[in-house]
């Protein structure tokens, strides 16, 4: 019998992964070669791991950078419509295999580092992820670069460099600690620095309204240093730019005149403006109005915008007239996409350059600013909103609040005629919140200085038309949009799951890789015994593969036969940890009670960050990791019930536990998760949901039927009738026995005996000022993982729906959601031209 392929042996069977031939596997190990002793300035004798792994990244790259410069080279020959996705996140992780598998080089790397006697897993587990963001709002960024590459748009990701990205989770004694996310401390192979283009940024100072225009003058310069990283398209020789900015002091920091005498100090100082883009802030889903936060977005609106108006005065066709720029046409060359409201002071930033800097009369600037712009909402949670107040643009940005006053007034009129005498739809509308602290609201500004809204969902969408916008959509329904959310299915298939990549491209072939809508077709293998079986083989080899993991990181056993119930994101309230929490303690106690009862073995995982100033999220996670002190040390469970807290959730461990996944959770109270997009990695990836109609589950649902995902709970009406008629946490625990056991556990200490008081704060919250209602949604819960469980125990059954899902996830392909974008706000067609391959230079 022949011995079971190993896993990089059965990498080589899809030839999706490239030919490895001889000669090519043979050039990359000269290359390796080469790179070792040029760059890393090594022998194989005094060689880290480390130094192999930047010897790999550097032969890799060397494949991209003629692939680059050509496409860039075409850009400017074609000069096709810009689409710049401005982002404070770009969630990218790892790039050394993602470029491998978009250049088809994975095959020969392989074979080369085999050859050498390496491994490459063990290389790619050396690279840092790229962690510049929070969670879903920065991976969607990532995942459009991508689909952007590969669909042949002339698009950029402006972002910035933050010298420090997520922080890195610790669990100690069960309490989540951050540690600095020192990712560039062994350099980044992947950028390019261009001191040559670095931009001055102005803050600070005050407005002159003189004769010859207005000025913003005494202004504090920092300088944006652009740093290049390739985006590779999958095999179509695309490579594509995201170009993150660095802040710079300028040589004369702190050193003008009436300071000359204190030079150390002021070289000290640098660090001042240095600082913008030193951290990200950690929040996801929350809005903290810090002064420096604001300068971060300032500083890569300013800097992108000067950068994107020089690349069109540039261009060929941009600008026919020799003397003065036609701005005319700069809708037609330039679509500025807002990942959120983050960069929305692009708004104000264009009026100042058109009006203040090009001289453009205001309502010529004001058309062209809002056909450039387009705003993607991605959340509806009030905490999340950004509203700055007025004060502190006055200090930072003064001409900038002018604009805005600006284009307020001559909103706020517009509506006054729309609407005479309506004074509180004028207060409602207002850019400018009145109050004791007078605030700035960033979303109405995006509606207002946008051709486009859009939500992420079609859910959300909705909600955005008829709550948070509605008054907005009275007036302009047309520029109200839909784009639900999707993933890479390069990254998020076949990088992190190579045995089901290879199953499915058995069946029908390579092309859905680049056409997800495809996997349709493996609704004919539904009932293909043989199917069915490797389908499993593969989910239990990739469950094997994660144990193995755990056990070698973590020393943490668990039973790879177990149903592996995955509930991996930050942590939440609203997307309600505690609810799982609550379902992990009653089937304890349910063990407990009758222990001599059948169960289906499960083990729970839950893992991701807490903002570090988010103290409910910080006691989720304790209650978590002290949950599964007390049910993985009974005697009484054994095997049947494991609780683990995955550290540090991030998206390189994101692709090594999704595969493994059985079941995800995607349990949030409906009408509060805009999208979601980790929902997506685990349908595609072979794990049935169990999750509430809300964000893109309702349409997961929609595609698969809703009889293959396991759907439980309130939907959006319900939640809104119950807050109409007040919603009573106290009724369900004085009705529902198992839950009030529950909570009167968790209040007591039985999780906690060192400090019987701990949990107060989460009790207390959830019993008395619950906004997102966990106990409503408890018993509908607890019943459909019994539903769960039951199908579990007929493995063929459980298997048959994870091929429907399988089959009916194409929809969530952000090549899909990228070509939406590009037809219907940004005015472009995807392009299915290969770019020719380069001509190396050789020496
Ligand atoms: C996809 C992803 C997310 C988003 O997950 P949701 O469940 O949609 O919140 C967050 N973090 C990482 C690391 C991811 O890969």
């Amino acid at each position: 019998m022949a011995a079971p392929l190993s896993d990089s042996e059965k990498r080589k069977q899809i030839s999706v992964r490239g030919i490895a031939g001889l000669g090519d596997v043979a050039e990359i190990r000269k290359s390796f070669n080469r790179h070792l002793h040029f760059t890393l300035v090594k022998d194989r004798n005094v060689a880290t791991p480390r130094d192999y792994y930047f010897a790999l990244a550097h032969t890799v790259r060397d494949h991209l950078v003629g692939r680059w410069i050509r496409t860039q080279q075409y850009y400017y020959e074609k000069d096709p419509k810009r689409i710049y996705y401005l982002s404070l996140e770009f969630y990218m992780g790892r790039t050394l295999q993602n470029t491998m598998v978009n250049l088809g080089l994975q095959n020969a790397c392989d074979e080369a580092i085999y050859q050498l006697g390496l491994d490459l897993e063990e290389l790619e587990e050396i690279e840092e992820d790229a962690g510049l963001g929070n969670g879903g709002l920065g991976r969607l960024a990532a995942c459009f670069l991508d689909s952007m590459a590969t669909l042949g748009l002339g698009a950029y990701g402006y972002g910035i460099r933050y010298e420090f990205g997520i922080f890195n989770q610790k669990v100690v004694d069960g309490w989540q600690v951050e540690e600095a996310d020192d990712w560039l401390r062994y350099g980044n192979p992947w950028e390019k620095a261009r001191p040559e283009y670095m931009l001055p940024v102005h803050f600070y100072g005050r407005v002159d309204h003189t004769p010859d225009g207005i000025k913003w003058v005494d202004t504090q310069v920092v300088l944006a240093m652009p740093y290049d990283t390739p985006v590779p398209g999958y095999k179509n020789n695309t490579v594509n730019t995201m170009r993150l900015w660095s802040a710079k002091a300028p040589n004369d920091f702190n050193l003008e005149e009436f300071n000359v005498g204190d030079y150390i100090q002021a070289v000290l100082d640098r660090n001042l403006a240095e600082n913008i883009s030193r951290v990200l802030y950690p929040n996801d889903n929350f809005f903290e109005g810090k002064e420096l936060r604001l300068k971060q977005e300032y500083f890569v609106v300013a800097a992108t915008l000067q950068d994107i108006i020089r690349r069109f005065k540039s261009s060929k066709f941009g600008c026919r007239d020799p003397v003065r720029t036609c701005f005319e046409t700069f809708p037609d060359k330039v679509a500025i996409q807002l990942n959120d409201t983050h960069p929305a002071l692009s708004i104000p930033e264009l009026m100042r350059i058109f009006v203040d800097v090009e001289h453009m009369d205001w309502d010529k600037a004001w058309d062209i600013t809002k056909r450039t712009c387009a705003y993607t909402n991605h959340t509806v949670l009030p905490e999340a909103l950004e509203r700055w107040p007025v004060s502190m643009f006055e200090k930072l940005l003064p001409r900038h609040l002018e604009i805005i006053y600006a284009i307020n007034q001559k909103h706020l009129d517009h509506v006054a005629a729309l609407y005479p005498g309506d004074i509180d739809r004028l207060r409602r509308m207002s850019v400018i919140e009145e109050g004791d602290c007078k605030r700035i609201n960033m979303a109405h500004l995006c509606v207002i200085g946008s051709h486009a809204i859009n939500g992420v969902a079609r859910i959300h969408s909705e909600i955005v038309k008829n709550s948070v916008f509605k008054d907005f959509y009275d007036i302009e329904p047309e520029k109200f949009q839909n784009k639900t959310n999707g993933i890479t299915p390069r990254r998020w298939l076949l990088l992190c799951n190579p045995g089901l990549s290879d199953i499915i491209a058995e069946k029908i072939g390579e092309d859905f890789l680049t056409d997800l809508s495809q996997l349709k077709k493996l609704l004919d293998f539904v009932d293909d015994e043989a199917f069915i079986r490797d389908v499993a083989k593969v989910k239990q080899e990739n469950k094997q593969k994660f144990s193995a993991y755990l056990m070698e990181q973590y020393k943490v056993k668990i039973n790879p036969s177990s149903m592996f119930d995955v509930h991996v994101k930050r942590i939440h309230e609203y997307k309600r940890q505690l609810l799982n929490c609550l379902h992990i303690i009653t089937l304890y106690n349910r063990i407990r009670k009758d222990p001599k009862k059948s169960y289906v073995p499960r083990t729970v995982m839950i893992g991701g960050k807490a903002a570090p100033g988010y103290h409910m999220a910080k006691m989720i996670i304790k209650l978590i990791t002290s949950i599964g002190d007390v049910v993985n040390n009974d005697p009484y469970i054994g095997e049947r019930l494991k609780v683990i807290f995955l550290e540090n959730y991030r998206v390189s461990l994101a692709e090594k536990v999704i595969p493994a996944a059985d079941l995800s959770e995607q349990i949030s109270t409906a009408g509060t998760e805009a999208s979601g997009t980790g929902n997506m990695k685990f349908m595609l990836n072979g794990a049935l949901t169990i999750g509430t109609m809300d964000g893109a589950n309702v349409e997961m649902a929609e595609e698969a039927g809703e009889e293959n995902l396991f759907i439980f709970g309130m939907r959006v009406e319900d939640v809104e009738a119950m807050d109409k008629k007040g919603y009573n946490a106290k009724e369900y625990y004085d009705r529902i026995p198992e839950l009030r056991q529950a909570i009167d556990q968790i209040n007591s200490g039985f999780f906690s005996p060192d400090d019987p008081g701990r949990f107060r704060d989460i009790v207390n919250m959830l019993m008395y000022h619950d906004r997102f209602k966990v106990f409503a949604d408890y018993e509908a819960y607890i019943k459909c993982q019994g539903q769960v469980d039951q199908l579990y125990m007929n493995p063929r059954e459980w298997t048959k729906k994870v091929i429907k899902n399988i089959a009916c996830s194409g929809k969530f392909s952000s090549d899909r959601t990228i070509t939406e974008y590009a037809r219907e706000i940004w005015g472009v067609e995807p392009s299915a031209v290969k770019i020719p391959p380069p001509n190396i230079p050789r020496e």
